[in-house]
């Protein structure tokens, strides 16, 4: 038995927030009351931390098969337990994607090994041709949680309707990251900033907005739930918002790097800056973060892409694989950048990163109740701490070194044992 003593126990989903105490046994939350005594129970004194339930991250890399020496399905758990997170859902850019249940079964064999909750989607077309779906029941079947091209855009609208018709058979939807490439100039740069500063075509907004605006327009036709991935201008919210107001079933995330910097942070961290889509205009970091607190975009995920030094510290920054590995930093940037900025509060900002998430895929996760899973997060919210280079990802590609972030994980408990402490 684990005894959680003192906490400020934060639940959005009942919206409790209270000092209290958590008795946990057998993976579940047995009891939360003010005053709980439990003789031999192990005890963390939890004064003065937040106790929430395990973040829940449903965009992440983790690079198994094929790309394990920038991560692989072990050292991304260790990443997202030092990081908070409890459940995790990974991407299928892998290599072999996982496009059919074979891939997908070693990489769930893979995944049970954890002891934290990773799930993975499959791909939208096979092998992210673009054109012929997968298997989509099969591979529901088999244990895919929902289906994404992530990092390939479906340029064909026939693909994207019909994809969405066969979700919305099986009762699961798509997600989707939107980049048109007859759009777009060199990823992972604002065309901003590429023009003025790299002197080169960058990565518009158009690209972005266009290609949502033709997906959500697919969805309200269809009646079937399209999510969107880390929109990043601001346009893309009027896009998603409007969608919404024709009852179009659409749901959106943001990346905590989108609303925390611009694209000026090319310029300080190089490489490490450069992510698809890219950290835009002042203006865009301003309409996300309006987005989130008007409940238009209801979910924080990370978009976690572990890339090896070598691979980002080419001469010529063009070449870099873009991404940033993101695990580690999304709750500090979420308390820094939205909650000490005044813009949610600590509640908002939880519901965001645990219930919202859990309940778009229908999980068993992201609140405190009595009976529930034992899946907790124990965290400072206040204390400073400088971001290092030190991480339990393999990898270290963070435009956030060097800078000092708020709040600090101390506990990461999962079906009832302690998975990380700090
Ligand atoms: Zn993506």
């Amino acid at each position: 038995m684990l005894l959680i003593k003192n906490g400020r126990v934060m639940d959005p989903k009942s919206g409790l927030d209270q000092v209290c105490d958590v008795l946990v046994q057998d993976g579940k939350i047995i009891k939360i009351a003010p005053e709980i005594t439990e003789e031999g129970a192990e005890k963390i004194d939890a004064s003065g931390l937040v106790v929430a339930p395990g973040l829940v991250d449903i965009h992440v890399h983790f690079r198994e098969p094929g790309q394990t020496h920038k991560e692989d399905i072990h050292t991304g758990a260790l990443a997202a337990a030092a990081g908070g997170f409890t459940t995790v859902v990974m991407m299928a850019n892998t290599s072999p994607t996982i496009s059919d249940v074979e891939t997908l079964q070693e990489v769930l064999q893979s995944a049970a090994k954890e002891n934290i909750n990773v799930k993975t989607v499959a791909t939208i077309t096979k092998n992210f041709n673009g054109q012929d779906l997968t298997d989509f029941k099969a591979l529901l079947e088999a244990g895919a949680v929902g289906f994404s091209d992530d990092g390939i855009p479906l340029e064909s609208s026939k693909v994207v309707k019909e994809a969405m018709e066969e979700a919305k058979k099986l009762n699961t939807f798509i997600s989707l990251h939107e980049e048109d490439p007859g759009l777009n100039g060199i990823l992972g740069f604002n065309e901003n900033i590429a023009k003025e500063h790299f002197h080169i075509c960058g990565a518009t907004g158009v690209a972005e907005y266009a290609m949502m605006a033709r997906d959500v327009m697919i969805a309200y036709a269809t009646k079937a739930h399209v999510h969107i991935q880390h929109l990043s201008k601001e346009e893309s919210v009027k896009v998603v918002e409007f969608a919404q107001s024709l009852g179009a079933q659409v749901t959106a995330e943001i990346a905590p790097q989108h609303f925390s910097k611009t694209e000026a942070l090319l310029l300080t961290q190089g490489s490490n800056a450069k992510m698809n889509p890219p950290l835009r205009l002042e203006s865009d970091r301003r309409a996300v973060i309006e987005g989130l607190k008007s409940g238009v975009i209801t979910v924080i995920a990370t978009d976690h892409a572990p890339h090896h030094a070598d691979e980002k510290n080419v001469e010529d920054i063009t070449k870099a694989p873009s991404g940033m590995t993101g695990l580690e930093t999304s709750l500090s940037l979420g308390l820094t950048y939205l909650v000490e900025a005044g813009e949610l509060t600590l509640m908002e900002l939880l519901e965001k990163m645990t219930y919202n998430p859990a309940k778009l895929y229908n999980f068993e996760a992201g609140y405190l109740a009595e009976n529930g899973p034992a899946d907790i997060t124990i965290f400072d919210a206040k204390v400073d701490r400088l971001v290092n280079s030190h991480f339990a990802s393999k990898a270290a590609n963070s435009p956030f070194i060097g800078e000092s972030l708020k709040g600090q994980v101390k506990y990461t408990i999962c079906k009832g044992q302690i998975v990380y402490q700090n």
